[in-house]
C-alpha cells in the first residue's frame, strides 16, 4: 500500500504510466500516426506535426471523468489488492465518495475492463458442463428454473489440474444456447469432456474432439468434478463479497470478475493483477466500449 502510494502520490505520475501503457512503442499522434508530441499544460500531448491534443485518458474508462487519476487508480488498488475484491459500498468508503452510485458506476466500467479484448480460447482438453446460480432448489434441465440463472461452465485441465476458465450466462441448455458458447470459449480441435446432455450432441460436428464423460445428465447436482469445484468456489465468492445480492441482468459482469481473478490466481503478486487492468482499462476495443455504455440501472 506504501509503495503504490509512494509511486503515485501525483496526477502526473498515473498519467505518465497510463502512457507507457497505451503507447508501449512510443507516442503515436491518434490522427496522424505522427510520433513526436510537446506536453501541455493541461497534460495533453500536442502533436508536433498536427497540432492535435492527444489526450492519454481518451477513449478509455477515464474519459470525462471529472475525478483525477490518483483517485481511479486507488480504486483499481482497492479492486485487485484484495483476494475477493469489493463491492460498491466498500469502494464507497475507501475512496470517500458521496454517492453510492458512483462507487457502483466505477466499478461498473473496471469490471468491463476485465473481460480481455481478442482473449484466447481455451484449448488442450476442456471439460464443459451448465450450472444454476441463485435461487434454493435444483431445477429441471432445459427450462427455466424459478430464481436461478444458467451459466455455462468452461474448464481447461492441465496435467489433470484445473487451468483457466470461462463462464457465461445462457437462456437455457438447448444446443442452440450451448454451441456458440463453445465456439466463443474453446479453440477448435480441443478435446471437450460433458455429460450425456443432449445439448451437447453435435459437438464433434462443429469442430471438437467430443468425449462423454458422464452418462447421467441431470442439472445442478453431478456436475463434473472440475466444474464442479469452480461453481463452489464461484458461489462463496458471490456470497462473500456481493452477500449473494447479485441481480441476474448483472450476472454477467460478475462472473468476469470471477474469471479475471481466477485464471490470474496464481500469478502471487497484486502489483500484476493491478498492472492488467489498467492495461486493460485503456485498450480501445469496441466490445469494451459497448460494455461501459450499457448502463442499466441499479435497482
Ligand atoms: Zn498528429
Amino acid at each position: 500500500m506504501m509503495e503504490f502510494e509512494q509511486q503515485f502520490n501525483t496526477e502526473q505520475a498515473c498519467i505518465e504510466y497510463l502512457f507507457k501503457l497505451r503507447w508501449p512503442q512510443g507516442f503515436q499522434c491518434i490522427k496522424c500516426g505522427h510520433n513526436k508530441a510537446w506536453t501541455t499544460k493541461e497534460n495533453l500531448y500536442r502533436c508536433v506535426k498536427c497540432e492535435f491534443k492527444n489526450s492519454v485518458t481518451a477513449g478509455t474508462i477515464f474519459q470525462d471523468s471529472k475525478k483525477p487519476l490518483k483517485v481511479w487508480f486507488r480504486a483499481i488498488w482497492h479492486l485487485t489488492s484484495q483476494k475477493y475484491g469489493a463491492n460498491a459500498l466498500g469502494l464507497q468508503r475507501v475512496l470517500g465518495f458521496g454517492s453510492y452510485r458512483t462507487a457502483w458506476t466505477w466499478l461498473h466500467k473496471l469490471r468491463c475492463a476485465m473481460v480481455r479484448p481478442g482473449r484466447n480460447r481455451l484449448s488442450g482438453m476442456v471439460d464443459i458442463d451448465e450450472a444454476y446460480i441463485g435461487g434454493k432448489r435444483p431445477g429441471k434441465r432445459g427450462r427455466g428454473a424459478e430464481g436461478k440463472t444458467l451459466i455455462f461452465v468452461a474448464v481447461e485441465s492441465k496435467d489433470n489440474r484445473i487451468g483457466r476458465i470461462r463462464l457465461k450466462k445462457i437462456p437455457d441448455a438447448s444446443a442452440e444456447s450451448l454451441e456458440p458458447s463453445i465456439k466463443e470459449a474453446v479453440e477448435p480441435k480441443t478435446i471437450i469432456n460433458t455429460d450425456d446432455w443432449r445439448g451437447y450432441g453435435r459437438v464433434s460436428q462443429i469442430g471438437y474432439t467430443h468425449k462423454i464423460v458422464r452418462k447421467n445428465p441431470e442439472i445442478g447436482v453431478n456436475l463434473l468434478p472440475r466444474v464442479n469445484r469452480v461453481v463452489s468456489l464461484l458461489k462463496r465468492w458471490l456470497l462473500g463479497t456481493y452477500q449473494g445480492r447479485v441481480q441476474p441482468p448483472f450476472l454477467d459482469y460478475y462472473l468476469d470478475e470471477f474469471t479475471f481473478r481466477f485464471n490470474r490466481r496464481t500469478s502471487g503478486s497484486r502489483g500484476k493483477l493491478f498492472y492488467r487492468l489498467v492495461q486493460q482499462a485503456v485498450a480501445i476495443e469496441p466490445l469494451f466500449v459497448k460494455c461501459i455504455h450499457s448502463q442499466i440501472v441499479d435497482s
